[in-house]
């Protein structure tokens, strides 16, 4: 089994929910035969991150986060990384620190080191760029980025090196996004998934932050069991997320299947209660969707 639970469904400026960041759980069995999942993958971990996994360790089903009343982040195994806007990765500073000088093993007495997965490019600007910052000093010497993590670097136009999985059976293809132009389409590094049980061949689309971008993903959509769609309530030109005029122009089959995420925090102001009826829904925060039984 797969599930997924957004730790926030927010756009990256919202107060009301917290930042878009996904916790995926791969189970042999399933939450109800075992106190916690054989692996664990963060879809980004933004500045609200901490504070949302906090919450979500004193949920029910979720008590293998909680050490003492703290996170205990070692039960993060992974963290696949969008891109690096702030609410993607603005987490991640405090999450290497917990893992390598709080969470120390006592038989070995050392720190622990999750797995970050990306693109090569994503993954050295989010050093150079971001997290040199906050984590180059270690006492005593400068540190780099596989101080803290096992570095998994994607290669995305290489068919061997594209993806990742888990459990051996849960296939993770990220895709491109139409997010932000410096120059043209895709000049700026940042990503969704397609993610696939291999066993049965469903996928469930995640579209990451984008632009509706219908050449690149109305296949892909179309082809989903599930969708989580990227969606600004804000209307705007210029923007560099869907614009809610916009994906209620998706197919209604595909609209049906969709659970809007990555919104503003007046989606219950009234203006947008034909989401119900037209989409699956506005994504629900702290709540474990099942992908794949
Ligand atoms: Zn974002
Ligand atoms: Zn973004």
């Amino acid at each position: 089994m797969l599930t997924l639970t957004f730790l926030g469904v927010g756009s990256a400026f919202a107060k009301r929910n917290d930042q878009s960041n996904v916790l995926i759980e791969a189970w042999s069995e399933g939450p109800e035969h075992q106190d916690e999942p054989d692996d664990t993958l963060l879809i980004d971990f933004g500045t609200t991150g901490p504070r949302a996994l906090h919450a979500l360790k004193d949920k029910p089903g979720f008590e293998y986060l909680d050490r003492e009343g703290m996170i205990y982040y070692p039960s993060i195994r992974r963290i696949f990384v969008t891109h690096q806007h702030a609410d993607h990765i603005g987490g991640l500073e405090e999450l290497a620190l917990m893992d390598t000088f709080v969470h120390i093993d006592a038989e070995t007495g050392k720190g622990f080191k999750p797995q970050i997965i990306s693109s090569i490019s994503i993954l050295v600007n989010l050093w150079d760029h971001s997290l040199k910052g906050g984590l180059t000093t270690i006492p005593g010497r400068y540190a780099l980025l596989q101080d803290y993590f096992f570095i998994l670097a994607l290669r995305p136009s290489d068919p061997d090196h594209d993806h990742f999985s888990l459990l051996k059976r849960y296939r993770f293809d990220p895709f491109a996004t139409d997010h932000i132009h410096i120059e043209r389409k895709y000049d700026w590094p940042s990503y969704g998934l397609t993610i696939t049980d291999t066993q049965s061949g469903e996928s469930v689309f995640y579209s990451g932050d984008s632009r509706l971008d219908l050449e690149a993903t109305s296949q892909r959509m179309a082809e989903a069991k599930i969708c989580f769609q990227d969606v600004q309530l804000a209307e705007a030109e210029n923007t560099v997320h869907a614009l809610m005029s916009e994906v209620r122009t998706l197919p209604e089959e595909v609209r049906r299947k969709t659970h809007l995420y990555h919104y503003g925090d007046n989606w219950d102001s009234g203006s947008f209660d034909f989401v119900d009826q037209e989409f699956a829904g506005f994504a629900k925060p702290q709540q474990r969707y099942v992908l794949f039984d």
